[in-house]
């Protein structure tokens, strides 16, 4: 049978990879997992660490890089990666064979494989942070993490995805009244931080105006959200406007630590 399917493999501040396998290839979206961890996940998964094809990278920041170095002296794929994040994050690779790195630009259509891919700019305190699209004949699906706010070019970018996996970072009360100091509270709050899981309600709405029906909140905070609050906020706002779960969209929450429901299309 003919396949797309995608899993959060780690989510949240303590690490982050998506894999995006079809029946002939696989992708790895971010790095924010060990060499030990991938193999693992790919185990589980029953996917053939010999499809994988590439590393796609969305920003350098530490929770989406700290397995970058060693996956790419394992398994010797290329890194898809822009100008400006991978100056950032060079200097934490180790040594890395420079014939692998191919430098991607926004909107580019990128075709590895099966697969059709395209990052578009995204808000957040990084070099030159980016969302993706990976599609194949199958259908799309979107990963839109680490972003202060949505605006009309990220809803275009991500129209036409079949599955999404979205940010709900934070609920806003309980980043008020935690324990981070103020200025990290800004941060996160701010135009090039996360999304709240408010945020990530309304978005959700846009996303289902445009034909999303299967929505994979990400990137959820330790401290500052739980899975059952970004469920219910989003949920709560979806509601609010008629739709119904399980009928309209599916929803669920990815995991920090371990690796997510699988998500898929079949053809
Ligand atoms: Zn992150
Ligand atoms: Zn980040």
């Amino acid at each position: 049978m003919r396949y797309l399917r995608s899993c959060a493999l780690r989510s949240g501040s303590s690490g982050n990879a998506i894999l995006l396998a079809s029946e002939q290839s696989a992708l790895l979206v971010d790095a924010g997992i060990t060499g030990k961890g991938l193999a693992c996940a790919l185990q589980d998964l029953a996917e053939d660490p010999a499809k994988l094809k590439g590393i796609l990278l969305t920003h350098e920041h530490w929770d989406h890089i700290s397995g970058l170095g060693v996956l790419l002296r394992r398994y010797r794929v290329p890194l898809y990666i822009n100008r400006e994040t991978l100056r950032a994050c060079l200097p934490d690779l180790g040594k890395v064979d420079p014939d692998l790195i191919r430098v991607v630009y926004d909107y580019e259509t990128i075709r590895i494989d099966d697969f059709e891919i395209k990052p578009f700019p995204i808000s957040h305190d990084a070099a030159d942070p980016v969302g993706y699209t990976a599609e194949t004949d199958l259908g799309t699906i979107g990963i839109c993490t680490d972003l202060g706010y949505t605006d009309e070019d990220v809803y275009r970018a991500l129209t036409g995805a079949d599955i999404c996996y979205l940010e709900a970072n934070y609920d806003p009360n309980m980043l008020k009244v935690g324990s981070y100091p103020q200025y990290l509270k800004e941060r996160i709050a701010g135009h090039q931080g996360h999304l709240s899981n408010h945020d990530c309600g309304r978005a959700c709405i846009r996303l289902l105006e445009q034909g999303t029906e299967r929505i994979i909140l990400s990137h959820l905070s330790q401290e500052n959200n739980f899975p059952h609050l970004a469920l219910l906020t989003v949920n709560d706002a979806l509601a609010a406007v008629g739709a119904k779960e399980g009928l309209d969209y599916q929803l669920t929450a990815a995991r920090r630590f371990d690796i997510s429901v699988p998500q898929g299309l079949t053809g």
